[in-house]
């Protein structure tokens, strides 16, 4: 399949699955807003062309978020965007601190594919909590959500330092 094709059927199967959530902010936006902020970060703003990044920037989400599973990733997108994906999915049968604290530990040992969608990830949730952070979330929270976020990033630099650059930029606007 051509890369726009492959591009527009992400598009589609994350717009499917994600349909029935919101996100947390004020007006409870669709939620497949974010995962397509994370692929115009990464090719508008960053200039990243693979193909395989976009399609799993755009899925990042599915699996532990919806019901999709890795396997029917693998069969739809093919191992390598299946790949990206399940790296940056989160154990959710554990509580969320140890979940933040994993996130943090394996950074370092991210495939270059998997570091570049979790660049983009925080640094579409640091824009997030900026400018329309749930409301329910205190200063302290955002603070501290802006700290974590540079923590697993600071374990994963060296792939890609535009996109660094995109993220300290994100995080210079720390509440
Ligand atoms: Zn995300």
């Amino acid at each position: 399949m051509d890369p726009v094709a492959r591009l527009i059927k992400a598009v589609d199967f994350a717009a499917l699955k994600h349909r029935r959530q919101r996100r947390k902010d004020a007006e409870a936006s669709p939620y497949i807003n974010h995962p397509l902020a994370l692929a115009r970060v990464l090719k508008l703003e960053a200039g990243v062309e693979d193909v395989d990044v976009l399609a799993a920037a755009i899925l990042h989400d599915t699996v532990e978020d919806t019901q999709t599973t890795v396997e029917e990733l693998e069969r739809e997108f093919g191992k390598a965007v299946a790949g990206i994906v399940a790296e940056v999915t989160d154990d959710k049968s554990l509580p969320k601190p140890e979940r933040k604290r994993l996130q943090v530990e394996h950074a370092p040992h991210l495939s270059p594919g998997a570091k570049l969608v979790k660049l983009a990830d925080k640094i579409c949730n640091l824009r997030d909590v900026v400018d329309s952070p749930p409301a329910h979330w205190p200063l302290e929270r955002r603070r501290a959500y802006f700290e974590w976020a540079r923590a697993v990033i600071d374990g994963l630099r060296g792939v890609h330092p535009g996109l660094e650059r995109i993220f300290d930029e994100a995080y210079r606007l720390k509440p």
